[in-house]
């Protein structure tokens, strides 16, 4: 894209506020700069529009529904490490400051913005995005080495510097008739703070075609933190629909499959498992090496009762959407009760997930569940320990 694209001439602004005050202010105080101005109140459409075109500095809101600002400079970072974000905030906080900072924002600033501090920044901006461009260009030339591959190598180092720091958190998921820890959930952590959150780290994998090293990577995580875990506790391990394909899923030897019989392997329902022709000839390649299936995610996909029936899962994990509120929405009640009845017929065991409060665990006790998980019980934690009932 280095190509098409010129380091003098008119700039391009993008500017993102939910708030259309806000923004009418932002595309005023930089109308007589003479750059090229976009202007859009829904940030999904801003994701969508730094996808496809060339910006020289992005200014955008922090609050805002669905993608907030720090979630798209994220975005940004993933292709782009040097354009420009300024993040502006009328409700500034350590932590989006600090976050902000993390990710690579340029500026981050405070409502009411002054007209001239706005132009001065995003000047600035634009001058030094020319620069990395012209900086890149100049590398070409000398080295012959490609500034876009360059960042893909940064965003790599990012990526390997996040994989070496992973670890394993586990939170149990209780039986509430028998006030037992029935097993655990492994999710996994990075103390790289780009990469913290488990989904930035399978994305960034995903972009970069490392999700099989990922795969195995978090599997020998799993596999070696199983002795420190109480005798007997099953172990839910989350997969990606790519690691299916890894042949090495597949090794009777692997270390995780010495404990097969202790492993469920959850597969999220919002993926779509039709996409892989022989997903299911898979999945029952895992039941015969031991591993118990669950679908993850009941509720929030798309996958069909077809689909259901046929994975035969030994367990459904209810999504927290369903969860959540439950004991103020009769629907939700009724909707619950049916699946914990019909489960129950299938042989399928039900765990439904984020429980936050005692009221949601009481209907979801009275809507026929035994199983929970959630923060009511125990948060994700290094050192797996007792719930709390
Ligand atoms: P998930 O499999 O649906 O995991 C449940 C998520 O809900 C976890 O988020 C967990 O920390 C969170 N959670 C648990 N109880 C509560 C609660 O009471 N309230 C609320 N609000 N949240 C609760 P986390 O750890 O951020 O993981 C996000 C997603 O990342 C997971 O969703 C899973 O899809 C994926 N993931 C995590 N670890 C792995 C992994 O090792 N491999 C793969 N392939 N995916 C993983
Ligand atoms: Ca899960
Ligand atoms: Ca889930």
């Amino acid at each position: 894209m280095a190509d098409e694209w010129e380091a003098t001439g008119p700039a391009s602004v993008l500017l993102i506020d939910d708030d259309p005050t806000a923004l009418e202010f932002l595309r005023d105080a930089l109308a007589a700069t003479g750059h090229r101005i976009e202007a859009v109140s829904e940030s999904a459409r801003a994701a969508t529009l730094i996808e496809s075109k060339r910006f020289d500095v992005i200014v955008s809101d922090i609050a805002m529904p669905g993608l907030d600002g720090l979630e798209l400079l994220r975005r940004v970072r993933q292709t782009d490490l040097d354009l420009p974000v300024v993040l502006v905030t009328g409700s500034p906080s350590a932590e989006t400051a600090i976050r902000a900072m993390e990710f690579g924002a340029y500026r981050y600033l405070t409502k009411p913005v002054s007209v001239a501090e706005l132009r001065r920044v995003v000047d600035y901006g634009i001058t030094l995005y020319r620069m990395a461009w012209a900086k890149r260009e100049a590398l070409r030339m000398a080295t012959g080495i490609d500034g876009i591959a360059g960042q893909r190598t940064a965003l790599e180092l990012t990526f390997e510097r996040a994989l070496a720091t992973t670890w394993m958190a586990f939170q149990p998921i209780v039986n509430w008739s028998t006030k037992e820890v029935y097993g655990y959930e492994a999710l996994a952590r990075s103390d790289d703070p780009s990469l913290g959150s488990p989904l930035a780290l399978i994305e960034t994998a995903e972009s970069l075609g490392r999700l099989v090293a990922l795969g195995r990577h978090l599997r020998s995580l799993v596999a070696a933190a199983i002795p420190t875990l109480p005798p007997g506790a099953n172990v839910f391990m989350n997969i990606h629909p790519r690691d299916l394909e890894d042949a090495d899923l597949y090794d009777p030897q692997s270390p995780l499959a010495k404990s097969a019989d202790r492993i469920v392997i959850e597969l999220t329902e919002r993926a779509s498992l039709e996409a892989s022709p022989d997903a299911l000839a898979r999945l029952m390649a895992l039941k015969n090496l031991g591993y118990r299936i669950a679908i993850d995610d009941v509720g929030a996909g798309h996958a069909g009762l077809a689909t259901f029936a046929r994975i035969d899962p030994d367990v459904a994990k209810i999504d927290m959407g369903l969860v959540r509120g439950i004991d103020r929405d009769a629907r939700k009640q009724k909707v619950i009760r049916a699946m914990t009845g019909l489960c129950k017929e299938l042989k399928v065991l039900v765990i439904p997930e984020g429980v936050e409060t005692a009221a949601e665990r009481d209907a979801l006790v009275e809507a026929g569940c035994e199983l929970l998980q959630g923060y009511l019980f125990g948060r994700p934690q290094r050192t797996p320990g007792a719930a709390t009932f």
